[in-house]
C-alpha cells in the first residue's frame, strides 16, 4: 500500500507541474486552430521601413524566430520560408477560406495610423500594444487560414541589440512570440515561456522570450499532432502571389509608457479571427462562398 501511495503522490506531483500552454479554439467547433499545412511562408511588407533598424536585418531575424519554433525536436512544427515582399500598408484579411494567405508582417510607422479609427484609414489598435497578430481561421476547422503580424514601430523603439535598454523592445523577442501566435498558440500562464504574455524590460529578461522554455515546446508540438490534411494545401502552392491578410500580435505601450514600465514589463496582445467555413456544402446558397465574418478574441 506504501508503494502505490508513493507511486500516487509521484503522479500528483508531475501533474502539478502540469502543461501551462494554451491554444487558440475554432470559434464554432473549439478544434484548436493551426495550420494544416506542412510548408508556409511570410512575405514582409515594404510599405514602410522599420525606424530604428536597416529594413535588410528584418528578414534575418524573422527568420530567427520562426526557427526557433520550427527546430523542435519533435518535427511536426511546419517549416515557414520568405517567399518574397508585398505592397500591403497593413494586415490583410481573406475573404474567402480559399483565398491564398500572405501572412505579411509589416512595420507601421504611424502612430495615427495604429490607433486610428478603421472608418478613417486606421487600424484601431491601442497605444499600448507593441504588435499584433492577426489570424483568419477556419470556424468549423480550425484551420488557419492567414496569419499576419503588425509591429506598432511608431509607438516603440526596437533593437538588433543583445542588451537592450529598458526604453527598447528586443525585435527577436518580440517575433518569437508573435510567431507563436502565427502557429496557433495563446499566451500560457509559465513565466518563463515565451508564449507569457509579459517579460521585463531589463538584464536576461529583456531578451527571454527568444529561446523557447519547455512549456513553449510542449505547446508547439502537442498542437501540431495528428493534424488533419488541409483542403487548401494545393490550390496556389507555395509561391502564391494574392495577399489578404488580418493581424494579431503582442504589445506593450502603455504600462511602459505610463510608468517606467510599472515593475518594466509589457504585455504581449494577440487577435483572432474566424473565417466562416467556406468548404462546407451551402445548399442554401448554391454552394456561393460566403463573405468572411470578423470574429475579434482578444485576450488581455
Ligand atoms: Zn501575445
Amino acid at each position: 500500500m506504501k508503494r502505490l501511495a508513493l507511486v500516487a503522490l509521484a503522479l500528483l506531483l508531475m501533474g502539478g507541474s502540469a502543461a501551462a500552454f494554451v491554444f487558440f479554439h475554432a470559434r464554432d467547433s473549439g478544434e484548436p486552430m493551426r495550420w494544416f499545412r506542412k510548408n508556409l511562408w511570410y512575405r514582409i511588407s515594404t510599405s514602410a521601413e522599420p525606424r530604428d533598424f536597416p529594413a535588410s536585418a528584418t528578414r534575418a531575424q524573422v527568420d530567427e524566430a520562426f526557427g526557433a519554433w520550427t527546430s523542435t525536436a519533435c518535427g511536426l512544427v511546419p517549416q515557414v520560408r520568405y517567399i518574397g515582399a508585398s505592397t500591403a500598408t497593413h494586415a490583410t484579411s481573406p475573404s474567402r477560406l480559399s483565398d491564398e494567405p500572405d501572412n505579411v508582417i509589416t512595420f507601421i510607422g504611424s502612430t495615427a495610423q495604429w490607433v486610428g479609427a478603421p472608418a478613417d484609414g486606421g487600424l484601431g489598435n491601442s497605444t499600448t500594444e507593441i504588435a499584433i497578430t492577426k489570424i483568419s481561421h477556419d470556424a468549423k476547422t480550425g484551420e488557419i487560414i492567414d496569419a499576419d503580424i503588425e509591429i506598432n514601430d511608431g509607438g516603440f523603439e526596437f533593437t538588433l541589440s543583445d542588451d537592450p535598454d529598458p526604453d527598447q523592445i528586443d525585435l527577436l523577442s518580440m517575433l518569437t512570440h508573435e510567431a507563436g501566435h502565427y502557429f496557433g498558440l495563446d499566451h500560457s500562464s509559465d513565466p518563463e515561456a515565451t508564449m507569457f504574455p509579459t517579460h521585463t524590460r531589463t538584464g536576461a529578461g529583456a531578451t527571454q522570450a527568444r529561446t523557447l522554455a519547455a512549456d513553449d515546446i510542449d505547446g508547439i508540438c502537442a498542437l501540431y499532432q495528428d493534424v488533419p490534411d488541409s483542403h487548401y494545401e494545393d490550390t496556389g502552392g507555395d509561391d502564391g502571389d494574392s495577399g489578404n491578410g488580418c493581424g494579431a500580435g503582442p504589445d506593450g505601450g502603455l504600462v511602459w509608457l505610463v510608468g517606467l514600465g510599472v515593475l518594466g514589463r509589457w504585455p504581449f496582445r494577440r487577435v483572432a479571427r474566424a473565417v466562416e467555413s467556406a468548404h462546407e456544402p451551402d445548399l442554401s446558397a448554391g454552394g456561393a462562398r460566403r463573405r468572411a465574418r470578423a470574429h475579434d478574441t482578444r485576450a488581455r
